[in-house]
């Protein structure tokens, strides 16, 4: 007897969603003989296959965005965000089927991929205002002369994104960029590439001209190729430490005006003082929240003095995410095997294990890269899961005698995105809010992100280059000032 294969049995099935394409000049097109498989993380599925763009490809794109470049910089500012308010409209029109869709590439739960999506919407309000903001300036400098500065677009611009974000960071520079009259090519993540070929076709919906906004697919070879292009003028990248740091040289060295945002490791400080329901809650919510594959992920809580009683309850509430319910996988397998290193050698080296996630699974979803929340107490400032990034859902607790101690390990790290302290004395939170060398401080916030129009970036190896990604820093990121002075008159 013959049996039928059902029609994904097979591994040479063609996955769910085909071979991604980039999208060049208004057109979809194929990013390259080579191909990746992309996975669910949460069942281990092929779901997609996507085209790792190289040289060629990525001078297409340029020659693309640069033919749109004189009509779309031409286009006043005003006219330039009506295109994102219709983009807006369509970010809330089709906002369960993003969801889904970073629900399956990413493995987010479902709530957190919805706030993506929220974010992204207030990331284009914020464009949207730009004719309100991103004004010139004029000034009479002596009788009869006036100086004016207005701004003008960089050009073609081009935006790295990482994988942990699929939505959110790319909207952190596509819709400003594009307001402020710049064409754009977007380098998506090679391990989430559906939802940025998304974008593309929402905003092409929106009316934006063909050109303006352009997706390349890759990985190294592609981003590499953008920042050696000599057609284009500034660069963006958001990912790790490692690659920001390449990227930053490779993209200056070929003079181009870049700001590269790096990984993290963030400090909580929990003061005896601290409000312990709320405090508790807040350190869970910001070391296990998206499975802690956020840069602004609580990876440390320095714990000064006597505060058993919140640590206790920080556990109780870590305790009951579950994975697959009310916590997603991490991105990879990969992935899963370096949190659950991290984890082991910690415990090695004396740390105590007070919640262990290690070998964590979903019942029906075995195939899925999950890691279960993780704390674990006695860790000492010397250890490397005290000093590298882990990006996972695991909690280091560092004892501290008193709020100085605690400042010293904060700031002895080379990262400085985020830094918080849970406290009720307006002293303690004065001292953290001056002294830590972070660029995102907060008190009694456990991720303390930002919103518009103050601007995303951190301080040392966080971030490389002037200014923040987002807020009024991108404007000036964004743009380039003309200043003409003139006399009229006798
Ligand atoms: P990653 O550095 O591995 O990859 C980021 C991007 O760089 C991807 O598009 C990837 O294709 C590309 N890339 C990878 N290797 C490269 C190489 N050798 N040369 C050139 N390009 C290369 O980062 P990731 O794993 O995708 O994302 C997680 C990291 O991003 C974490 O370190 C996290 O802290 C960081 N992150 C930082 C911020 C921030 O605002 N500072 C925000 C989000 C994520």
């Amino acid at each position: 007897m013959t049996t039928i294969a059902p029609p994904d049995a097979s591994p040479e099935a063609a996955p769910r969603h085909g071979t991604v394409r980039n999208h060049v000049g208004g057109a979809w097109v194929d990013g390259g003989a080579e191909l990746l498989d992309v996975h669910a993380p949460a069942t281990g599925a092929v779901i997609a296959r996507v085209p790792l763009s190289g040289p060629a490809e990525v001078d297409a794109a340029v020659r693309a965005a640069r033919a749109a470049l004189p009509g779309w910089a031409a286009t006043p500012l005003k006219e330039r965000v009506q295109v994102l308010f219709r983009y807006r409209a369509l970010l809330e029109r089709d906002a369960d089927a993003l969801t889904a869709l970073i629900v399956e590439e990413h493995g987010k739960v479902e709530v957190e991929a919805r706030a993506e999506i929220l974010k992204a919407i207030e990331l284009t309000e914020f464009a949207c205002a730009l004719p309100q903001v991103a004004t010139g300036e004029v000034l009479e400098v002596s009788r009869g002369v006036e100086c004016r500065a207005d701004r003008h677009p960089v050009g073609v611009v081009a935006s790295v994104a990482p994988f942990n974000f699929p939505v959110m960071v790319p909207h952190w520079t596509v819709p400003n960029a594009l307001a402020l009259g710049n064409c754009m090519l977007l380098k998506p993540s090679e391990l989430v590439p559906l939802s940025a070929t998304r974008m593309a076709a929402l905003l092409a919906e929106a009316g934006l001209p063909a050109g303006v906004f352009n997706v390349v697919h890759g990985g190294q070879a592609a981003v590499e190729a953008l920042c050696d292009h000599p057609g284009i003028d500034a660069l963006t990248f958001v990912g790790s430490t490692r690659v920001a740091t390449l990227v930053y040289r490779r993209a200056t060295a070929a003079l181009k005006r870049a700001l590269a945002l790096g990984g993290a490791k963030n400090h909580l400080i929990v003061m005896p003082d601290a409000e312990p329901r709320g405090t508790a809650a807040n350190v869970a919510a910001s070391m296990a929240g998206c499975s802690g594959q956020r840069c602004m992920a609580a990876s440390v809580m320095l714990a000064v003095a006597d505060v058993d009683p919140i640590l206790e309850r920080v556990v109780e509430e870590a305790r009951r995410l579950v994975p697959g319910d009310t916590l997603g996988p991490v991105i990879s397998r990969e992935a899963k095997a370096r949190i659950e290193r991290h984890v082991t050698e910690a415990e090695r080296a004396g740390a105590r294990v007070l919640l262990d996630g290690r070998g964590a699974t979903a019942p029906g979803r075995e195939g899925g890269y999950w890691v279960g929340p993780t704390v674990l107490d006695g860790v000492t400032p010397d250890m490397r899961i005290a000093r590298e990034e882990v990006f996972g859902p695991v909690l280091a607790v560092v004892r501290a005698a008193d709020l100085d101690a605690a400042l010293a390990v904060e700031n002895a790290s080379p990262y400085g995105n985020a830094a918080s302290v849970f406290t009720t004395s307006g002293g303690a939170a004065r001292a953290v809010m001056e002294r830590a060398q972070a660029g995102m401080v907060g008190v009694n916030v456990g991720v303390p992100v930002p919103r518009e129009p103050f601007g995303f970036g951190g301080w040392g190896e966080s971030a490389f280059g002037a200014g923040d990604i987002t807020g009024k820093g991108s404007i000036e990121f964004w743009t380039r000032t003309k200043k003409t002075t003139t006399r009229w008159g006798t």
